[in-house]
């Protein structure tokens, strides 16, 4: 038996695809979104839209921006010689929050997981390689501490070592399968300050 309409199952069906969100948390905003002003729902339906019409990849680190280069590559100040790999654009928030650190940055958009069947080609790995013909003193691996990320480092390192180019992995300290946008700011300065050669 169907306990709600057609239209409300889709809804709470949509909802709870999302991450994070359980079917009971997914019923409860389907009711809250039909208990608001019609002109709320549009606006925030509105904003979904125009958020995924105009954000896109920063060219240079592949950030999700709305512009072709994200403010911090657009800033000269920054040391362009200093690439910080995170496997995505939230971590990348995570350092900015700490406003110490003076590099530049590359998204991954991933990391590398057999199990998962996500190959070195499924994440923005040649695109950095592509980076390092410039001008590049230091690459420094942030990656998650999980599995995943540890393979990604470990494959990141093998590749630019030949190069010459400094590759560096934050230190421990950072939680192990530690999502790095749940570290306190002072966590993250002490792994990045930390950082040894790989
Ligand atoms: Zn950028």
């Amino acid at each position: 038996m169907e306990l709600y309409s057609g239209y409300i199952n889709k809804l709470i069906e949509e909802l709870a695809a999302l991450p994070g969100i359980g079917s009971k948390s997914a019923q409860r905003l389907a009711f809250h979104l039909i208990n608001m002003p019609a002109e709320k729902v549009n606006r925030l339906a509105n904003v979904i839209v125009e958020a995924k019409a105009n954000v896109r990849y920063c060219k240079e680190c592949y950030t999700l921006t709305d512009r072709e280069l994200c403010p911090v590559c657009a800033n000269e100040k920054r040391n362009h010689r200093m690439i910080m790999v995170v496997e995505n654009s939230r971590d990348l928030a995570a350092y900015e929050k700490t406003g110490k650190y003076e590099g530049v940055y590359h998204v991954l958009h991933g990391a590398i997981s057999p199990m998962l069947g996500i190959g070195p080609g499924d994440i923005k790995l040649k695109e950095l390689i592509a980076r390092l013909q410039g001008d590049v003193e230091e690459v420094i691996i942030a990656t998650n501490s999980s599995l995943e990320g540890e393979t990604t480092a470990m494959y990141i390192s093998k590749l630019i070592k030949p190069s010459g180019i400094r590759v560096t992995r934050i230190a421990s300290g950072v939680p192990v399968g530690g999502d790095l946008e749940y570290i306190d700011e002072v966590t993250l300065l002490r792994a990045l300050e930390g950082r040894v050669e790989i």
